[in-house]
């Protein structure tokens, strides 16, 4: 893009603060990390429940930018850059990208539905790339700051759009259509679900039918409860002409559609029959569920609109993939992190893709593997010109290129090693040298990488626990939304995050700027701090023997008895300390550490006159927050804690943080918040009260593979004591996950189940200590397929009842030899 600020200000009815300058924009960004913000960066500050980002300004300025879409500006910066003051900075972004679209006059195809989406995308574009520039929405980004900003990265060499658009609540959809302003229509399926924010399916339908108002044409599997809600959209049933036709519709049943379809299965493809306009012709995809084939008949009828030829579609439908959107982060070898987008290359989600990088690096080097770009819409030289702005940007060390295209454009980066194909890369491997830094592995999806990736990445068994980082900050913005604003927010990740991970967790929660984080000892703190972790830590069980180094790596001790308190101060004296923070706690009815009543006069006694230390906070922990039948002894203990830091802080004149809730704490008794809370499970996806639990997002998935399937005989056994005797000819699949993986014995023997291809297969017999055999009889499934352990279902919390221990035992037993894999949607 390149635009003036002049013309940007009317669309956005701001006020202007500073002097504009005449400078074109080239970028709107609203990633405060992004290294790739500059001079010709456009900011639009937003804020949300847990997040504003006018209070990354500052820095923003340091790094360069000049100018702000803000809703105020931050103290002290008055003058120090340009300022464009709107009263909200989303619908200013929104207004920006509606204005932009409008310069640009193309076919754009607009999707929504409610699932299926981000597929039907995917595969239009590689349907329909070898034909035009396409510009698409970048991974899922259909909200409404994801479809702006998506739409802003349209250029004048692009002849198509592919935008998706998603909605959670009604009036959403009339900003998208605004900005998409789509001339093709595509309703993916549709769903009975009933969701948050709509009173019924009809509200819902209606809504999304929003996005087509102004469309030339309508695509959808045809579907009477749709059809009643058309005319809201002046849109009628009618049958399809290339020079009327407003709607086209497919259906497996329905003559009456325009397209007619039958399938049948051949091997592992469904084969189409597809009748259109007393025409009939065959097509294979390779797929067998209903889900994905019905989302590439959405496609076929996009080509089929276009009129391709027969032979055409055939051969290009043939060629359909899976689609993988997540960014992964997975560990490599010799001490590397691989963050896996093998699926795609294009210029936006490049983009995306050091944005990511930058957010999670993990070390000082950075490399970038990285194939041809395709589609970008701009000339080789052009293309690889800003290829190679970004890598310099970013601070990308090395480059490795693999295409025919880029090894052209070799000298245009620095420290840049590059190959013809795949296959010479995989042949020069051994003649590299991988280690100590974060690896970017980015490829269009004809070559491979994946081949890539697998000999990067550390060999362990094949049990991944998965963590949604989008999950973890869905989470701690719920809890904020029951804080007040001014309460401080701690969150405990001790003992690894909970099983999660330490710290990739602690790095999210930094840059979501959370106050404090918690762990149970010293060597965990200090291991975060190793690794760059600049937020404040509390260490809850300091050891004595811990206090110097604690105070080397910065660290804050929690203190808990007079003997812990004389060694910390002895070690603070000789050290010369002045005002070194420690955190006081108070026994209230838990019986595990603290000060109790009786100990006040001496503790008391002796902070008066240690300048080398200081209280920074004062706290307790409750001991039956999640049980309400026990709120009474709750009160007690918040009431003895009120008396006890009162008196603590009358005494010695101070004025601390105090904090008593932990989660459970903080959705049962939050009018005990005091100046902070510290949060632990939650965060994680569990609460202990069914209704909050629908709020949270699931976190961890434990998944695993399919080792050897087996048919035994009725009458035969399985697993050690022949705990299982069949019944019946059965089908036994062995996962290869035991009780040394942290799955208890007692989840066996018929109790607890795994999933498989969505469907559940029993545990059958005792649960061994690095396998466990399922029951897989009537589940179509192979050696190799996935399974699910635990995650959306079951879910830890069931697993947790029905082998009576709680779901904290049960995330912080998943073994350390389970490799654990982030990934953001
Ligand atoms: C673990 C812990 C927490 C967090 O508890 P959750 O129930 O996981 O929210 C809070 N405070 C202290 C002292 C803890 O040990």
């Amino acid at each position: 893009m390149a635009i003036s600020l002049q013309d940007i200000i009317p669309q956005i009815n701001a006020e202007i603060h500073g002097a504009i300058s005449s400078a074109e924009i080239d970028l709107v960004s609203i990633d405060s990390r992004s290294m790739q913000n500059n001079a010709q960066t456009l900011f639009f500050a937003l804020s949300g429940s847990n997040y504003d980002a006018h209070d990354y300004i500052s820095e923003l300025i340091d790094k360069g930018v000049q100018n702000f879409v803000v809703t105020h500006i931050p103290e002290n910066l008055e003058g120090k850059a340009t300022f464009y003051i709107v009263s909200n900075t989303k619908i200013a972004l929104q207004q920006f990208a509606a204005y932009y679209r409008n310069l640009f006059n193309f076919p754009v195809i607009g999707i929504t539905g409610s699932n299926g989406k981000t597929i039907v995308k995917e595969w239009l574009n590689f349907l329909l790339s070898p034909d035009y520039n396409i510009i698409r929405s970048p991974k899922s980004y259909n909200s409404q700051v994801g479809v702006p900003l998506s739409v802003l990265a349209i250029n004048k060499m692009h002849n198509l759009g592919i935008f998706e658009a998603g909605i959670s609540t009604l009036g959403e959809m009339q900003t998208l259509e605004k900005i998409i302003k789509p001339t093709i229509g595509i309703l993916t399926n549709i769903g009975t679900a009933h969701d948050e924010g709509f009173a019924n399916i009809g509200e819902k339908i209606k809504e999304k039918l929003q996005l087509f108002k102004g469309v030339d044409v309508l695509i959808y599997h045809k579907n009477k409860s749709i059809e009643q809600f058309l005319p809201c959209i002046a849109l009628a049933v009618t049958p399809f002409t290339k020079e009327q036709g407003k709607t086209f519709s497919w259906s497996f049943k329905d003559k009456e559609a325009d397209v007619f379809i039958s399938k049948s299965v051949v091997l592992d493809k469904t084969h189409l029959t597809v009748d259109y306009q007393k025409e009939s012709f065959d097509l294979k995809v390779p797929f067998l569920d209903d889900a994905s084939v019905e989302n590439a008949i959405q496609c076929l009828m996009v080509l089929l609109y276009f009129g391709y030829s027969f032979a055409t579609i055939e051969s290009r439908m043939e060629l359909l993939y899976p689609v993988e959107m997540r960014l992964k982060v997975k560990n490599g070898i010799n001490n590397t992190t691989i963050i896996d987008d093998s699926y795609s290359s294009d210029f936006q989600s490049l983009k995306i893709a050091l944005d990511f990088l930058e957010s999670q690096k993990q070390h000082k080097k950075k490399t970038l593997i990285l194939s041809d770009i395709f589609q970008s819409g701009l000339s080789n030289d052009e293309l690889y010109a800003r290829v190679s702005q970004l890598v310099i940007a970013n601070k990308i060390h090395r480059v490795i290129g693999i295409g025919e295209t880029i090894s052209n454009y070799k000298t245009k980066f620095v420290n840049c090693g590059t190959f013809k194909s795949t296959d010479d890369f995989i042949e020069a491997f051994d003649s590299l040298t991988f280690e100590n830094e974060t690896l970017l592995i980015k490829g269009a999806r004809s070559f491979e990488f994946e081949k890539i990736v697998t000999l990067l990445e550390q060999k362990t068994h094949e049990t991944v626990l998965e963590i949604n980082l989008n999950a973890i900050s869905h989470n701690l913005s719920y809890f904020k939304t029951k804080l007040k604003t001014t309460t401080k927010l701690m969150v405990m990740v001790k003992a690894f995050g909970y099983g999660n991970g330490g710290f990739e967790i602690a790095k999210l929660l930094e840059h979501l700027k959370v106050d404090y984080l918690g762990v149970a000892f010293a060597d965990e703190g200090i291991s975060l701090k190793i690794s760059g972790i600049k937020t404040k830590i509390m260490v809850l069980n300091p050891e004595n023997t811990s206090f110097p180094s604690i105070i080397q790596y910065e660290l804050e001790p929690e203190i808990y008895c007079m003997k812990g308190l004389n060694a910390f101060l002895k070690i603070a004296e000789q050290k010369e300390l002045h005002h070194y923070p420690i955190h006081l706690k108070i026994d209230t009815g838990m019986h595990r550490l603290g000060f109790q009543e009786r100990d006040l006069p001496v503790l008391i006694e002796t902070l008066k006159n240690t300048p080398s230390i200081k209280v920074k906070s004062i706290l307790s922990h409750l001991a039956t927050s999640d049980d309400l039948e026990n709120r009474a002894f709750t009160h007690e203990q918040i009431a003895l804690f009120e008396k006890l830091s009162q008196r603590i802080m009358d005494e010695l004149g101070i004025n601390p943080i105090r904090h008593i809730l932990n989660t459970s704490g903080i959705s049962n008794f939050g009018e005990s918040q005091y100046d902070m809370v510290r949060l632990g499970i939650g965060l994680y996806g569990i609460s202990n009260d069914d209704k909050e639990q629908k709020y949270l997002e699931n976190v961890s998935t434990l998944k695993s593979v399919i080792s050897q399937i087996r048919t035994i005989d009725k009458g035969e056994s399985v697993g050690y004591g022949r705990r299982f005797i069949a019944e019946k000819t059965t089908k036994i699949a062995t996962i290869p996950i035991g009780y040394a993986d942290g799955i208890s014995r007692s989840w066996g023997n018929e109790i607890g189940y795994v999933m498989i291809k969505n469907q559940k297969a029993p545990i059958l017999g005792s649960i061994c200590m690095d396998m466990l055999m399922v029951d897989c009889t009537a589940i179509p499934c192979t050696e190799g397929d996935s399974v699910v352990i635990f995650g959306e279902n079951p879910t830890v919390k069931m697993i947790a009842e029905k082998t009576h221990t709680i779901p904290y035992e049960i995330l912080t037993s998943i073994s350390q030899r389970v490799k654990r894999v982030f990934y953001r949607e």
